[in-house]
């Protein structure tokens, strides 16, 4: 099922995006707790960490790398934090796989 973010990756809604390829999008999160703070999600709709499935291993691949470039980017050179919330347990609020990713 589509959430927000399939919104904002179909520019249903708007929002500030600073990075987009052909499998990944990363925009501002709306709430930020840092300087920066990004959430980088794929295009493909997965719900959370619980329904990954082994195709997706290059995806969460690419998403990880892209993570250092997107810090550098932002200025964080220092250092940077990342964060993925799944499932309610896991205090996840929008069910469509995000990393945060977090620095000031
Ligand atoms: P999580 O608790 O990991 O599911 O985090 C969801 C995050 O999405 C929160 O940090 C929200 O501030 C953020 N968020 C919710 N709606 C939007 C939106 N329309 N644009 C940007 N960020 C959003």
């Amino acid at each position: 099922m589509s959430t927000i973010f399939g919104k904002i990756i179909r520019r249903e809604i708007p929002a500030d995006i600073v990075y987009e390829d052909d499998r990944v999008v990363v925009f501002k999160d709306i709430n930020p707790r840092a300087r920066v703070h990004l959430l980088v999600i794929p295009k493909k709709e997965i719900a959370s960490l619980f329904e990954l499935t082994p195709e997706d291993k290059d995806l969460m691949g690419h998403m990880m790398l892209l993570l250092p470039q997107l810090a550098k980017a932002q200025g964080l050179n220092a250092g940077f934090r990342t964060q993925i919330n799944t499932g309610e347990g896991g205090g996840q609020e929008v069910f469509h796989v995000h990393i945060h990713l977090l620095g000031n």
